[in-house]
């Protein structure tokens, strides 16, 4: 199991849980669960949470905790599977 205290980046959907984790991203191996929607490119737009936290509110996306670095997972909703692609600049 995943130590729950490590930091992770959710955006401001996530985080105010109006939308659900549709794509989870490790740039650079940090963590980064997002709703799929546009961002604005900037600070404001995330909040940094513990692991945990997220994993708590949606356990489906447990099965993605093994996702490795400079990877990303999509689905198109939350009862859909993830996909895995690699992250490419
Ligand atoms: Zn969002």
């Amino acid at each position: 199991m995943k130590d729950i205290h490590i930091k992770c980046y959710v955006c401001v959907h996530v985080f105010e849980d109006t939308r659900p984790v549709l794509l989870v991203s490790r740039p650079d191996g940090d963590w980064c669960f997002l709703c799929g929607a546009d961002h604005a490119n900037n600070a404001n737009a995330y909040r940094v949470v513990g692991i945990g936290h997220v994993l708590e509110n949606d356990i489906s996306i447990d099965d993605v905790m093994d996702l490795k670095p400079d990877w990303e997972a999509e689905r198109k909703d939350i009862k859909s599977d993830w996909i895995r692609t690699p992250i490419i600049d």
